[in-house]
Parts: structure tokens; sequence; C-alpha cells
């Protein structure tokens, strides 16, 4: 599924947070939104997902306006840093409650629910830890039972927000490209939030640079290398070129 972003502004208080932005996102790509710490990056994902509403302009989700789109309606998947599993109850039970807020018309029966648990973890390799519960779970293996739990709601969108950020430098590298070969695999459409420049550039199908509530850039890792479009993106970026 595409999603344009067209016009998309919002404003906290005084403070305005995105300026109006222009930004598409084609099918099956998978897009880093980079920058630093308050450049309005997790804002746009959070537009994007209708957590947040735009002070104007539109949404399109293949072409279809969704600006005015219910969170629930809009068929995204989320995984964020801290995205905490129920503590109370059991992996296969975190998952299970992922296939409980899909609308009725989709919501499997039980022992459907059972089967599609099982192939949920299968997906995140983790079948083994179906009757754990999330305390007795390294840091890594959370992240990807959240992942399992958002590929529950059966999405059209994957948005995932500094989803690694709490993870060591390894298991970030590691899951990094997990991640990479499931968006693949399941021939999703992929925008994540990160501020580590290597994971933007190692992962995505294109970097949108953001800065001050702006698009500074949006080009292929290579590109952006090779031609940063400004000062700002050859500094952030390491100066390496
Ligand atoms: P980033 O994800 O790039 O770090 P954010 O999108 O989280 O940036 O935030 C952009 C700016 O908007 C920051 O200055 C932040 O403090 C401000 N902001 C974000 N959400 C709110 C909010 N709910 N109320 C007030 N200010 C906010």
């Amino acid at each position: 599924m595409s999603i344009q972003i067209k016009q998309v502004s919002k404003k906290f208080g005084d403070f305005q947070a995105l300026k109006p932005l222009d930004l598409t996102i084609n099918k099956g790509e998978m897009v880093g939104l980079l920058g630093p710490s308050g450049s309005g990056k997790t804002t746009l994902l959070r537009i994007i997902a209708g957590l947040e509403s735009a002070d104007q302009g539109h949404i399109l989700f293949s072409g279809k306006d969704v600006t005015n789109l219910h969170v629930r309606d809009r068929r995204v998947g989320f995984v964020f840093q801290h995205y905490a599993l129920f503590r109370h109850m059991t992996v296969a039970e975190n998952i299970a409650f992922g296939l409980d807020v899909l609308p009725k018309a989709q919501r499997p029966s039980k022992s459907q629910i059972k089967q599609q648990v099982t192939a949920l973890l299968e997906k995140v390799q983790l079948e083994h830890l179906a009757q754990r519960y999330p305390g007795q779970l390294s840091g890594g293996q959370k992240q990807r039972i959240a992942l399992a739990r958002a590929l529950a709601m059966q999405p059209r969108v994957l948005l995932l927000d500094e989803p690694f950020g709490a993870l060591d430098a390894k298991v970030r590298k590691e899951l990094r490209r997990w991640l990479r070969d499931l968006h693949d695999d399941l021939g999703f459409t992929s925008v994540f939030v990160t501020h580590d420049q290597e994971e933007a550039l190692e992962v995505s199908d294109r970097v949108v640079v953001m800065s001050q509530g702006k698009i500074e850039q949006q080009a292929t890792p290579q590109e952006l290398y090779h031609q940063p479009a400004s000062r700002f993106v050859y500094d952030f970026l390491g100066g390496v070129n």
C-alpha cells in the first residue's frame, strides 16, 4: 500500500512541530525517518498512524483519503521502543490480544486464534516462547513479540518508532537485518523512525532526513552519502562521503 502525505503540518501550542510537508512512500518500500531529537519524526509517524491529527493537509493510503479515519480503521501495525507487552499475559495471550482488535467481520474464532498465534510466532521465530511471560524474555525477544502482535492486526502498513532503541548494539544490528527480511517476505510498506544514521542507511530503501519540522532531503542511502543536499545532512551523517 502506498502512503501519500500532502501538505501536512502540526503545531503544539505556538510551536510548529511540522511545517507543511509532502512525502510519498511507495508500496513495498521501507523508509527510514532520520533526524535529530525534536525534528518531528515521531509526530509525522503518529499522524500517519492516526494517533495524532494534523492541523492541515491530507493522508492518503493507496490513493484513498484516510485523514479522518480512526486509528483502528487505518489497519496500521505499530511497534514502539517502549511498546510494553502486558506483563500478566503469556506471549500467546499477548498476540491473541492483537487478533481481538480486528474488526468484527475479520475476528477469528477461538480455534482459529490458537492456529494464528502459532503462525505468528513462527514468523518471528519464537514458537518455543508461547507460554512464557514477558518478564522472562530478553529485550530483543520482547520486541519480536511486539512485532508479532502488530502483525496479528493484519496491517497494510507497519510503523515503527525507534523499535530497537532500548537494545544493545549487537542485538540492534541482528534485529534490523531480521526486520528487513521480514518486511521483504511479507511484502509490507514500512516506515520507521530512528536517530541512528547507521540503522537508517543500512536497511532503508529510502531515507528521509528531517530537521526542525521539515524534510531536508529524501534519497537512497547511496545518494545521501554521495550527494548530501545540505551542510546539515552532511554533518548529520557524520561528514563521511
Ligand atoms: P522527534 O521524533 O524527531 O524526536 P517529535 O515529533 O517527538 O520529534 O517532536 C517534535 C517537537 O514537537 C519536539 O520539540 C516536541 O517537544 C514537540 N512535541 C511533540 N509532541 C508534543 C505534544 N504532545 N505536546 C507538545 N509538544 C510536543
